[in-house]
């Protein structure tokens, strides 16, 4: 191990890792886990801002699953409503009474919630959001952003993670898609225009040459898997007029952002209203739901005009039990203040560790949701490529040199903050992450 980290051994977890390897493919169960500092980590426990792993390491988390875990891990309200659930069953193929509790208090919470539906991931509810965009405009592609990602499959898994421009290379706008995966199918290539971030010129320019093909724009209304970029003054405004102008239906995904930004979502925080938008992660604190809403007559289709959703865990019990929780866990601003509070707090802490440390650490985002990178402080990020010309090495560093002190932000540089993290929880993080720091 390299001198300047503490010397927090993961012999258990190695051990387990190969152990786990003869038996699941590369001892993780999903690939965004293979990357990061030291190793895949095999973990026994988590509560409020804390996870341990099975060395017996105590981690102050901020990768929080992810980003579900916004009331921290094992949140007791969350926890003791599924337990009385349990009793009732689980899947009836048919409706349990709190899935109305459920979309009342979607419809409620984000603004362009007219009608909903529920279903288990962020990934299955994009593609119900494509599907049903391409019935209602009959037109068959779809813009989406470099360096955005909007779950695993085929036809959305393209230019997530995309070749870097050599210094001075100037990219077309619209970026040649990059299929992600191998055997993955080249339907992307066909469906999917690719354009840079924030790029207001990129945009209208498509929109005048193909508007007439394209049934949506999909994106997050602030960048959240690459960095935490918000979006330029006037951005999404004038995305939502161009998009209204060529019956092209506006998506947000709101998978990080929402229950996160605010209980109204990026949408909400930014004052824009989407046609259809896109939840999960943060909506039931650890538990696997997820949910599309919009605009009533879009969302009917899939109702009244042959747009096929569906899922046979969909609405089950547990799942709609713990939303209902979260989201009134989540109900009157207090617990999401709290958190953006103490994030921002953590926030200019690491910025005065950069100070004092003379390191070029930039952190950029909001208080329960924000990125650390290495850049010089003139360097604007506005999107994917800027973002990426950060020094990504530094970065790997720090976030090794961090999690070998039990700090644990994603393997991307990305922090979240939930509401069980508190100012005692910031001033250790701080103190570790001045040691990390100097050690880079
Ligand atoms: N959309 C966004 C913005 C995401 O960040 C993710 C996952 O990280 C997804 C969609 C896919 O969600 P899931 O992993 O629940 O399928």
């Amino acid at each position: 191990m390299d001198k300047s980290l503490k010397a927090f051994s993961f012999d258990a977890s190695a051990a387990w890792n190969a152990e786990a390897a003869s038996v699941i493919a590369g001892s993780v169960n999903s690939n965004v886990r293979l990357a990061g500092a030291p190793m895949p980590l095999c973990f026994t426990r988590g509560k409020g801002a804390h996870l341990w792993d099975i060395d017996g390491n105590r981690f102050l988390d901020y990768a929080l699953g992810m980003g579900p875990t916004i009331l921290g891990h094992a949140p007791e309200a969350v926890n003791a409503a599924v337990a009385d659930s349990l009793a009732q069953g689980q899947l009836f193929a048919g409706q349990h009474p709190a899935e109305l509790d459920l979309a009342k208090a979607l419809v409620r919470h984000i603004p362009s919630a007219q009608l909903t539906r529920v279903g288990m991931t962020g990934s299955e509810m994009v593609q119900a959001a494509l599907r049903v965009s391409r019935a209602f405009t009959g037109k068959p592609k779809f813009i989406k952003f470099e360096g955005q990602y909007h779950g695993w499959y085929d036809n959305v898994l393209v230019s997530h993670a995309p070749r870097v421009a050599e210094p001075g290379e100037a990219l077309p706008p619209r970026r040649e898609p990059k299929i992600e995966s191998k055997g993955q199918t080249e339907v992307a290539r066909a469906e999917m225009i690719v354009l840079p971030w924030n790029d207001i010129a990129a945009l209208e320019q498509v929109i005048a040459e193909e508007g007439g093909q394209i049934a949506a724009i999909l994106t997050e209304p602030a960048m959240c898997n690459t960095g935490a970029i918000p979006p330029a003054p006037g951005y999404l405004e004038r995305m939502r007029e161009l998009a209204t102008a060529e019956n092209i239906v506006l998506i947000f995904d709101e998978v990080i952002t929402g229950f996160r930004l605010g209980l109204g979502g990026g949408q909400e925080r930014f004052g824009v209203t989407p046609d259809l938008s896109t939840f999960a992660k943060a909506m039931a604190g650890g538990y696997p739901v997820a949910a599309l809403v919009g605009r009533a007559d879009i969302m009917e289709m899939f109702a009244t005009s042959g747009v096929n959703h569906s899922g046979t865990y969909n609405s089950n019990v547990q799942s709609i039990v713990a939303a209902v929780a979260t989201l009134a866990a989540l109900e009157d601003g207090t617990a999401l203040a709290r958190a953006e509070a103490t994030g921002e707090a953590l926030m200019e802490g690491l910025r005065g560790l950069a100070r004092e440390t003379g390191t070029p650490l930039r952190v950029e985002g909001w208080g329960t949701a924000f990125s650390t990178f290495f850049a010089p402080a003139d360097h604007v990020v506005t999107d994917y490529q800027s973002f990426k010309a950060a020094d990504g090495d530094m970065l790997q560093r720090f976030l090794s040199e961090l999690v070998h002190r039990g700090v644990r932000p994603t393997n991307r540089g990305t922090w979240f903050v939930s509401s069980a993290h508190d100012e005692e929880d910031v001033a250790e993080t701080l103190e570790v992450a001045r040691e990390a720091l100097t050690a880079l």
